[in-house]
């Protein structure tokens, strides 16, 4: 087993993940097997319960674990499975740690950050890799190097390396070289400071992974190799890409920098085949059509907070050879106006998972544009509860209708708090998480799409579709297309009067490859298409 740790220097947000996503990306191409985790150092236990301000998306896996969005990136980059033993935090730590001590784990003993919390972060390490089978396995640690709370995982990092010995652990560490503009330089300086950060801890990079947005140069790649003490090739030029992330790899490759990795872990392998991958980017950037997609959000000005379903449109607009533009749209701001001005040009409606009352009448307001002008729209989670809220208003006449989430008191509960869900008093991870099986209706839409009849899809809610209202959805032309094997919960809707209105209460959006688009989001993005064009792709 050979080791990989990725460390941030500088600033956050250098997209640390992607870049150990994308070496990850190269290495099974050389014919490796990949595992890949990541280490938080905040204190919460997971991030299932901070903001979207706070933290962007928070992805979800089989086992319903709650992560951080860069195990979106690890997911969609390779062929690695997650857990939750792939993505820990400090919190988890110190609760081990304590959980230990109570049982008398380290009885005698004072109970101290080294050994006991980093021995308990490098048993981590060795479990995953020991329960993965993985040939590398690609550790990221989150944060910035100089955050106090990092401490203890660079210093169990670097006794993991002292005991695997060289040859088997590589360190990469990702900076920021800036470019100030009045004096028309790049400046070295931060990187130094950060790499003398690290080796102060005792670990000293094999890889320096500049992030920038012009290109390096020789000069700056000398300074950065000379006080950096990293040889000259080992200086790895990270640039801003130009349409898609999904170039990453390939710009990585240029660099060369699976060929370092190969050297300092004294492997022998033939070159990555990226032919495949090529493919697909070339479709990303070059796509014969166009379609506008609205996605109706609250938390529309943040780049992260949905990132997976931006991921899965650009994976579906390649896959119907078409370039994906979308317009982010705050779903307050249709809360007082007409939305038709905002969403009239649109070749479809797309309203994501959320919590909380702000916005969603404005989000009522797009499914019913969609609705009765015939727009393509997908609901995913709370984009389901959002249609059948809209359909119970404006086509059952159950005025008032709402979520109990929304309005505790409602006339019309359409939808409410699932029955598992009444006794819980604990927020974290106490909700209907992970992946979940659905039987679908033959010959439905989701049917069609998905071409079988069950599927697994992950989900994150507390609320359901309230099944007193289901013969009166019914009777109104209202689908349930999918539902759990017991028939219990409703898991996909639909209005087959109407062009293509599906909506799920699971988030597909987590399970969408580029090489491997999701079937709700590429057949969206088709007849977003036939709306646009009037022709089938
Ligand atoms: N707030 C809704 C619920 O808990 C929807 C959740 C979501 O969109 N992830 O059911």
């Amino acid at each position: 087993m050979k080791y990989i740790f990725v460390t941030g220097g500088v600033v956050s947000s250098l997209g640390k993940g992607l870049t150990a996503a994308a070496l990850g990306t190269l290495l099974e191409n050389r014919g490796l097997t990949v595992a890949l985790q990541k280490f938080d150092p905040y204190l919460n236990v997971d991030p299932g319960t901070m903001s979207p301000y706070q933290h962007g998306e928070v992805y979800v896996l089989d086992d319903g674990a709650e992560t951080d969005l860069d195990l979106g990136h690890y997911e969609r980059f390779t062929n690695t499975h997650l857990s939750r033993a792939n993505a820990t935090t400090s919190g988890q730590v110190y609760e081990q740690v304590l959980k230990n001590e109570r049982d008398g784990v380290y009885l005698g003993k004072t109970v101290q950050v080294i050994p006991h919390v980093t021995d308990e972060i490098q048993r981590r390490i060795t479990d995953l890799a020991e329960k993965s089978g993985a040939d590398i396995l690609i550790t990221e640690i989150g944060g910035t190097v100089g955050d106090i709370e990092g401490l203890p995982f660079l210093e169990a990092i670097r006794e993991f390396a002292h005991e695997a010995g060289p040859g088997n652990v590589c360190f990469i560490h990702v900076t920021y070289v800036p470019f100030i503009k009045a004096a028309g330089e790049l400046k070295t300086k931060p990187t130094q400071q950060s790499v003398a950060k690290l080796r102060e801890i005792g670990i000293a990079p094999h890889i320096l992974v500049a992030r920038c947005e012009q290109p390096l140069g020789k000069d700056v790649r000398s300074k950065l190799s000379m006080f950096c003490n990293v040889p000259f090739d080992a200086v790895i030029e990270e640039k801003d890409v130009d349409h898609t992330i999904y170039e990453v790899p390939l710009m990585l490759q240029r660099e060369r920098m699976d060929d370092l990795v190969c050297r300092t872990l004294q492997l022998t392998l033939p070159p990555a085949n990226m032919a495949h991958w090529q493919d697909i980017i070339r479709k990303m950037i070059a796509p014969q059509h166009r379609v506008r997609i609205g996605v109706v959000g609250k938390y529309i000005e943040l780049q992260d907070a949905y990132k997976s379903v931006y991921e899965s449109l650009k994976h579906a607009g390649a896959a119907n050879d078409c370039g994906v533009q979308i317009e982010q749209i705050e779903a307050e701001q249709l809360e007082n106006d007409d939305p038709t001005k905002k969403l009239k040009e649109l070749g479809g409606i797309l309203v994501p998972g959320g919590f909380g009352d702000r916005g969603i009448e404005g989000k009522i307001k797009a499914a019913r544009f969609a609705r009765e002008k015939g727009v393509p729209y997908l609901g995913l989670c709370l984009g389901m509860q959002i249609a059948t809220i809209e359909f119970a208003r404006n086509v059952l006449g159950l005025q008032g209708a709402n979520s109990t989430e929304f309005d505790l008191h409602t006339v019309h509960p359409v939808i409410h708090l699932q029955e598992t869900q009444r006794h819980v008093k604990r927020k974290g991870g106490s909700m209907r998480l992970g992946s979940q099986e659905c039987l679908l209706e033959p010959g439905s839409l989701a049917h069609r799409l998905y071409g079988k009849p069950s599927v697994m899809e992950r989900h994150r809610h507390r609320y359901e579709f309230n099944n007193e209202y289901r013969e009166q959805f019914e009777k109104a032309g209202f689908v349930i297309s999918g539902t759990t094997p017991d028939d219990q919960l409703v898991e996909m809707i639909e209005i087959p009067s109407h062009p293509f209105f599906i909506a799920t209460q699971s988030h597909p959006e987590f399970l969408s490859k580029p090489n491997r688009p999701h079937p709700l989001f590429a057949g969206f993005i088709r007849a977003a298409h036939e709306r646009m064009h009037h022709k089938p792709i």
